[in-house]
């Protein structure tokens, strides 16, 4: 699809173990939100700041897939995965950047509770320079109000100084280094909740797409410790 040259591109990178309405709604607000063209869910190949996954990529590949099937606002893209060594976004959004060209606006899309772990990320600093950022609540983890910059580390106070978008026009006006909190509908729904549930034999109807929940019958995952390899 060709895109106009100014048109924001918004990537929302995930362990997705599994993908569940909260990264869904996530990514459909920020789409709708922040008037992005494009809006690329990528899975994570080896995540290097949380525990190994417990689902191979493969496993988690597919069920981004089913999950986005039949919206064509979202996308999934498999570019940490193909690529081997340790998914860091720095290394992700450089390739991307490599892909879509220096002037296209890149839109890195963070639950607030994501945001606020940035500054122990791989040379987190250089984000700045390849994507904007938008942030959005989530249960518990507010990019909004008086209190938000207390919750960051100094480091990260310091680097968000200056950089604060009004609105998400402003994303337009250049290719990287604006901060943009966001609103989206409040779910309070992790994968970590979804593989407690279906680990103990229970229901996680609701939380997450049919397909995906099928899938995971299918392919025998998160049942026990070992599964799904
Ligand atoms: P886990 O419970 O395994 O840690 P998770 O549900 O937090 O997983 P991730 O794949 O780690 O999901 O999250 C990817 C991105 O989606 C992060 O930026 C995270 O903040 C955001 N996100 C996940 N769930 C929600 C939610 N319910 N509301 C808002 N943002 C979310």
């Amino acid at each position: 699809m060709k895109l106009p040259p100014d048109a924001p591109v918004g990537l929302l990178g995930g362990t997705f173990d599994p993908i569940h309405f909260g990264h869904l709604r996530l990514a459909e607000e920020a789409r709708e939100t922040l008037g992005l063209a494009q809006m690329r869910l990528i899975p994570a190949g080896e995540p290097p700041h949380r525990d190994t996954p417990r689902s191979p990529a493969r496993h988690r590949l597919a069920m981004a897939r089913l999950a986005v099937a039949g919206n064509p606002g979202l996308q999934v893209d498999d570019i940490e995965i193909r690529h081997a060594g340790p998914s860091y976004s720095v290394l992700t959004l450089s390739r991307l950047r490599e892909q879509l060209g220096p002037t296209r606006p890149l839109v890195l899309v963070l639950g607030a509770d994501a945001f606020e772990g940035l500054a122990t990320w791989h040379r987190w600093e250089e984000l700045f320079e390849l994507t904007h950022i938008a942030v959005a609540n989530r249960p518990g983890h507010s990019p909004h109000g008086r209190r938000w910059p207390q919750v960051l580390s100094p480091e990260l106070a310091a680097a968000c100084d200056g950089r604060m978008l009004a609105d998400a026009a402003a994303l337009r006006a250049a290719p990287a280094g604006g901060i943009l909190p966001f609103d989206m509908t409040p779910l309070a729904i992790s994968a970590t909740l979804i593989r407690d549930l279906l680990h103990h034999g229970h229901s996680a109807r609701y939380l997450l797409p049919d397909p995906v929940l099928d899938y995971i019958a299918a392919q025998h995952l998160y049942r026990d410790a070992d599964a799904g390899t």
